[in-house]
């Protein structure tokens, strides 16, 4: 039996809010193997980011996981793990790249201190070796003249720059499995390629597993090898990347791809999919998606879609599964 090196069961995360429970994460269940590249994929507010959060126990304040969630890493129970063996385990076995490194990134320390606190907390290392470890870590990550560069202050780096260090501290005592949300949005398109690039060849040096959070199906098609879409708080399609890109199961899932931007000069103007998620305190009954689908029927409005097996490695949250004569052409 293969042992998963990630496995989430029913994780459920809710706020209290003066409409009602927000149930951001609904009963998200999904696995990873170790070096294994998976995309977890939507639009904001979809709960891909609150997901990866509630992988760390990270929720912001008035979430709450519920209780029946199971998060299993290494084999251990991370919601019932002591705060100490969690703090132990943060930042080494599992580590996660932040959104926007300028908030992430402490101020009034400078780089290399900050990457060397890595190694300081987690091992044994004294500080002058730690220093070492974090300016040969910079040097790892391309950010030129790491000697002179640890020296300076977050403001003091450029945005790619920034992000490079945040990926220098996330890698530095080579974690099994990163967590990058949106490791890219924040730059520009020349430095997002290079910071992917990066991370490419740093996964495949080191065999770390890597879950990456974007809206952004185009940094799924070049990185993963499997890809989760989420939408209203579910998990509505899991499938292998070309399989993905060749027969989307979902109708969210082809209104993300047909949303793509493409080469292709006939196509006149980007396709968006009609309306917004949503609120976590009002999901629909029946599919959530409804009121945006372009398929929808009777049954849509009353019955919850299953996670439905469409093929072997192939799972999508939709009627369609068992009606494929309702679709409309
Ligand atoms: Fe559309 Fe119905 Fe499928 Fe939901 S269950 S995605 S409304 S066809």
């Amino acid at each position: 039996m293969t042992r998963h090196l990630l496995t989430v069961h029913d994780l459920r995360v809710a706020f209290a809010t003066e409409a009602g429970p927000a149930r951001a994460v609904d009963g998200v269940s999904f696995t990873m193997n170790a070096g294994e590249t998976v995309g977890l994929v939507g639009e904001s507010g979809c709960g891909k980011s609150l997901t990866a959060l509630s992988l760390l126990r990270l929720v912001p304040d008035g979430g709450r996981i519920a209780p029946g969630s199971r998060i299993t890493f290494e084999e251990q129970d991370v919601l019932a793990m002591p705060e100490r063996t969690l703090r132990a385990l943060r930042g080494h076995r599992l580590s996660m790249i932040f959104q926007e490194p300028m908030t992430a990134l402490n101020p009034v320390l400078t780089v290399g201190d900050q990457v060397a606190e890595v190694v300081r907390v987690h091992t044994t290392a004294s500080a002058g070796e730690a220093w070492t470890r974090a300016v040969d870590m910079l040097a790892q990550v391309g950010i030129p003249d790491p000697a002179a560069r640890a020296r300076q202050y977050p403001h003091e780096l450029s945005g790619g720059m920034r992000q490079r260090v945040m990926i220098a501290m996330a890698l530095i005592l080579e974690p099994a499995l990163v967590i990058a949300d949106e490791p890219t949005t924040a730059l520009d398109v020349t430095i997002q390629a290079q910071i992917l690039e990066l991370l490419r060849d740093l996964r495949d040096r080191t065999g770390m597993a890597l879950l990456l959070i974007t809206h952004d199906l185009g940094v799924v098609a070049e990185m993963a090898s499997r890809v989760l879409v989420m939408y209203a708080g579910e998990v509505v399609e899991e499938a292998p990347v070309a399989l993905l890109f060749d027969a989307p199961g979902h109708p969210y899932t082809e209104g993300l791809l047909a949303a793509v931007p493409t080469l292709d000069s006939t196509r006149e103007r980007l396709h968006t999919i009609p309306g917004t998620v949503p609120a976590a305190t009002a999901w629909p009954a029946g599919c959530r998606f409804r009121d945006r689908c372009a398929h929808a029927w009777e049954r849509c409005t009353t019955e919850p879609p299953a996670l439905a097996q469409l093929g072997p490695a192939h799972r999508v949250r939709c009627h369609l599964v068992q009606e494929p004569e309702r679709r409309r052409a």
